[in-house]
């Protein structure tokens, strides 16, 4: 029996093959933490508004396929002029199709809608598959394109879809690759007839388009840890490095392929060095650091459909924040937060209140510091009544991260990392007030994001349990803040 090839297997396929044997022949193998619900969540959000793109539509109900294509026959038949989701198949190929425009009874144009702001090269390969099912059907594609989204867009008033999204015409490319797609089908109906598993190698297209859920499994068998545990080095650098023969540390160690703090990583790794500490770098960054000092985290969401007037596609909209600070050095430790209600722009009162709570002239420490710098300028731009406060706060906001990202301070427990949530466990590890895996709810800014996006469809009840768990986790941020600067006064 011929293997059934979807448009997602034939993407997937154009990735590589071995994705959909494992998929078929060791599913338990995939780790589903690559796959990023909110993601996922956009692209169907994004897709539901693009159907209204053309005016009235019919969209042929999710659920059995049979059913799906006759419904869609039945609407064509009938000359539907714009059918959402019209579902074909031939000779054991599958697609539904985002948007189709019915012209003739078997003249069509298709529209394929992503939730990204550029046209990528996976897109040709997805509308190629869907123009050679609809040919093999005996439709003339008059037209394929690709709806994504005007990342120019400024939200006024209400959302103007056509704004909002632009569509390119990629017939030409899409006609190009029919004959590949034939010869494509072909290969994949052949190499999932194999009944040992594929001995395709890991290689750069294990990380393009998409990061491959089969990664794991398919290194399996290097050694621990290796090239790919390497942090902040290039995937081009690794794959140089693995093609070479140069995978575990101890290979690392003598090849001079990779970076300074690269080799830290791994010398503390090998060797298990004590801390390194630069006491002297150290020192000389602290003397940036004065009183009154405040720690500041922001949270933000970045919806894909501006909620707001004067927001853009995925802009970064920060709803909260937490904000430690000590008047004087032997001052007790004082805290305030902000956390918007959902409904509503958040950055007017978020704005307000920053400048009410942070003093003009006083030192502000972020961790990873271009985050909150973006953000304000961001508000600055938008209020311009409060933008000499808001870049007052700017301007002094010293970044706690430095330290750690030049390695003046690093512990093997790191594992070439800065980021806060492998520098606080290594520099207290018997902390459970510093542990995030203690919190409930939301342990991480994805999971606070995502949260937050969700509030505006919870009841009362659920949005009073979230926005507990959510000062929680933004007070725990800049907590581990103080933490690490004590940690830093004291070298
Ligand atoms: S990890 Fe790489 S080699 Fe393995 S299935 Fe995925 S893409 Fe293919």
């Amino acid at each position: 029996m011929k293997y059934n090839v979807s448009k997602s297997r034939y993407c997937s396929a154009v990735q590589c093959p071995k994705i959909l044997w494992l998929k078929k022949n060791n599913p338990d193998a995939f780790d589903s933490s690559v796959m990023n619900k909110a993601v996922l969540d956009t692209g169907s959000a994004v897709g539901d508004l693009a159907m209204g793109l053309f005016g009235d539509y019919i969209e042929v109900p999710f659920g059995d396929l049979g059913e799906m294509i006759s419904t869609t026959k039945h609407l064509v038949e009938a000359r539907t002029p714009v059918i959402a989701e019209a579902s074909f198949s031939v000779d054991g190929l599958f697609c539904s199709v985002d948007i189709l425009k019915v012209l003739d009874s078997d003249e069509v144009e298709l529209y394929e809608v992503k939730s990204s702001t550029s046209v990528h090269d996976i897109y040709y390969h997805d509308a190629a598959f869907q123009c050679y099912v609809l040919n093999r059907l005996g439709y003339k594609v008059k037209s394929c394109n690709i709806v994504h989204i005007n990342n120019q867009y400024e939200r006024c008033g209400e959302l103007d879809i056509h704004e909002f999204f632009t569509v390119e015409d990629i017939t030409t490319g899409a006609m190009l690759m029919q004959r590949d797609v034939a010869t494509n089908v072909d290969a994949i109906r052949e190499y999932m007839e194999q009944t040992s598993e594929p001995c395709d190698d890991i290689g750069e297209h294990c990380f393009s388009p998409y990061s491959c859920g089969f990664f794991g499994y398919c290194s399996r068998n290097l050694p621990t840890p290796n090239i790919f545990d390497v942090a902040g080095a290039r995937t081009s650098t690794k794959f140089k490095c693995y093609r070479n023969g140069i995978v575990s540390f101890e290979d690392l160690n003598t090849c001079d392929l990779l970076s300074g703090s690269q080799y830290k990583q791994i010398e503390h790794e090998l060797f298990d060095y004590p801390p390194y500490i630069d006491t002297e770098s150290i020192r000389g960054f602290m003397k940036n650091i004065s009183f009154p000092l405040y720690f500041l985290d922001f949270e933000s969401f970045q919806p894909a459909i501006p909620l707001y007037d004067h927001s853009h596609p995925f802009e970064q909209i920060v709803f909260q924040y937490s904000l430690h600070y000590l008047e004087h050095e032997d001052d007790e430790l004082k805290h305030k937060e902000f956390l918007a209600y959902p409904g509503e722009d958040p950055r007017r009162k978020l704005a307000e209140q920053l400048c009410a709570d942070i003093p003009l002239n006083v030192c502000t420490t972020a961790y990873n510091m271009g985050f909150e710098k973006g953000r304000i300028r961001g508000l600055a731009e938008i209020f311009p009544d409060l933008r000499d406060h808001l870049m007052n706060i700017h301007d002094h906001i010293v970044d706690l991260m430095i330290p750690f990202q030049k390695k003046w301070y690093y512990c093997r427990a790191m594992q070439g990392s800065y980021s806060i949530k492998y520098v606080l466990p290594a520099l207290f590890p018997n902390d459970p007030s510093l542990d995030y895996h203690n919190l409930e709810g939301v342990h991480n800014g994805g999971e606070a994001s995502e949260a937050f996006a969700k509030m505006a469809t919870m009841t009362e009840d659920k949005i009073e349990l979230m926005r507990e768990h959510l000062l929680k986790y933004c007070g725990l941020d800049t907590y581990a803040m103080v933490k690490v600067w004590e940690k830093l006064k004291e070298i």
